[in-house]
């Protein structure tokens, strides 16, 4: 399969933004809702959640001359997007890592930041392990990057079918698609089992999801994945499952230099002291034409609140008055899926020397879905494999050293004993992580999207959304936490 592996207007505005960013002050009231010794802040607007999507509509908020605070949880900004600590002062990607071609938010973002990028390394053949058998196969030919399994053929129709249907999706709305009722009453697996005869197919099909979404085929709508396929472009360039799901001009294609992390470190630090860290966001109440937002340790007055994160991570936000019920079921109907990345640090990237790429697809083990995530200059090896949906699920309660144990198992078995001699390793967790409880992405099952869809975007009061799951494009990928911060600061702006 196209590398089944995972995840296959800034520019000079960010200039000006940037230099506002460096002027606006934050102003500091005393209301009297504060708790005894917190402090009490007011600002025009106050974003709940300091990953990609609110920290870019803080900055084109500051850049629109209003006041901001950022409320993070965490004492660290980024979210999603998190530099994994090696144990030897160095990081490797644990959250988000690539960008690829149509990725143009998350790209200008990065280039105003001095954040480069360069290619993921991509030469060699892939390794396909299925039914106990080592596979290598070229990336290159007529197939692509599909993996030599029994039903390519099979396969290849049931991907053009997918293609021919998300044709018909209007990215962000899909609900609105003809057949969006039948689509949403079924799930990947309904669909797939009746589009297919063969059990290679159906593996590659189920390892699609599980590569992009990290859930298993069986809990995920249709209609969602149609939108997941229609989303993966840009306003002139309309999205395609090739462009989702490989590497070469694909949305794996690139990383960037020092980390993806540089991208929303370097935003914070522009935003400076409005963010405040260690502020979980417990309660958002709209009273007397404002809203308060009570957070540990301090309480923030303003005009509006944007939420900046995922609807399953919003709905352990208290809403006075409660949201509207369509809002408010969303919330409940939108999981997250089950990830971690586990790294192994070698001396050299020994399988390049054995003319691999370092990506590989199993069917079996702990890790489904490998990369090459050794630095630019490939002076030392890192080799990153995904651990998704029941893969993690089985790790539960397992201790480090034996999370670390499947984890080398599973590079062995892809690229041989030398995997299994690391310097160091590392892994990260993202379905026990309090604040994203999963990811890359939140989804949903059928019947969500059409009775609920419309209610992702849609502002309740004062209270807007934002967040990758609101994107219109590359909906769960940094590209769309930077559209969406983009469209609620555009959303708010005349309304301030
Ligand atoms: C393992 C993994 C791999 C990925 N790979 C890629 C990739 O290769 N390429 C790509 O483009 N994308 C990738 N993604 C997806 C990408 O990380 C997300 O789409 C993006 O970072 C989401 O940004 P966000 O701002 O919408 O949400 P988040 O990053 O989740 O930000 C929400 C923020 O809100 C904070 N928060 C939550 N609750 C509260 C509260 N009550 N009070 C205050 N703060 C709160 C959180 O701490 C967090 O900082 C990956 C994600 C994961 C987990």
């Amino acid at each position: 399969m196209p590398n089944l592996s995972r995840r296959r207007m800034l520019g000079g505005s960010a200039v000006a933004a940037g230099a506002a960013l460096a002027t606006a002050t934050v102003s500091s009231s005393s209301p009297a809702q504060a708790a005894p010794g917190d402090p009490a802040l007011t600002a025009d607007v106050v974003i709940v959640g300091g990953g990609l999507s609110g920290l870019t509509a803080a900055r084109d908020l500051v850049g629109g001359g209003k006041s901001v605070i950022v409320l993070e949880a965490r004492d660290r900004a980024g979210g999603r997007v998190y530099g994994m600590p090696l144990g030897d002062g160095t990081t490797s990607e644990g959250g988000a890592e690539f960008i690829g071609p149509t990725q143009d938010r998350i790209a200008a973002l990065a280039t105003s930041l001095g954040v480069q990028t360069f290619p993921t390394y991509n030469t060699g053949k892939n390794v396909y392990y299925r039914n106990g058998k080592r596979s290598l196969y070229a990336t290159d030919g007529l197939l692509g990057a599909v993996p030599p399994d029994w039903g390519i053929l099979d396969l290849e129709i049931a991907m053009l079918r997918i293609g021919d249907m998300a044709k018909k999706i209007t990215p962000g709305t899909p609900w609105t698609a003809a057949e969006a009722e039948e689509w949403d009453s079924q799930t990947v697996h309904t669909w797939s089992r009746g589009a297919t005869i063969s059990n290679g197919a159906r593996f590659l099909l189920d390892a699609f999801i599980s590569s992009t979404l990290s859930c298993r085929s069986k809990d995920v709508s249709m209609l969602y994945v149609l939108n997941y396929v229609a989303s993966a472009g840009n306003e002139t360039n309309p999205g395609n499952i090739d462009r989702l799901i490989n590497t070469k001009a694909g949305g794996q294609e690139s990383r960037f230099v020092g980390g993806s992390q540089e991208v929303p470190l370097r935003l914070a630090a522009q935003l400076g002291d409005r963010i405040k860290y260690n502020a979980p966001v417990r309660r958002i109440v709209q009273e007397n034409g404002g809203v308060r937002v009570e957070a540990d340790g301090v309480n923030v007055s303003a005009k509006r609140v944007v939420v900046a994160m995922s609807p399953a991570i919003a709905n352990k936000i208290e809403f006075l008055p409660g949201l509207p019920a369509s809002r408010a079921q969303l919330m409940q109907r939108f999981p997250m899926g089950s990830v971690a990345k586990f790294v192994a640090v070698y001396d050299t990237p020994f399988w390049r020397a054995e003319g691999l790429t370092g990506q590989a697809l199993a069917d079996s083990g702990a890790i489904d879905a490998t990369f090459d995530n050794s630095p630019p200059d490939g002076s030392r090896g890192i080799l990153m494999g995904f651990i998704n949906q029941t893969n993690i699920r089985r790790l539960d309660g397992k201790s480090p050293a034996e999370v670390t144990a499947a984890g080398l198992d599973s590079f062995t078995k892809m690229f041989g004993t030398k995997a299994s001699t690391p310097l160091r390793t590392a892994f990260q967790r993202w379905d026990n992580e309090t604040w994203s409880g999963g990811g890359p992405v939140g989804y949903t099952a059928p019947g969500v999207l059409t009775e609920f869809g419309p209610a992702l975007r849609e502002p309740c009061g004062l209270v807007h959304w934002a967040g990758t799951e609101t994107s219109t494009y590359w909906t769960g990928y940094m590209d769309g936490a930077v559209r969406s911060g983009e469209r609620v600061a555009q959303e708010l702006l005349p309304l301030l």
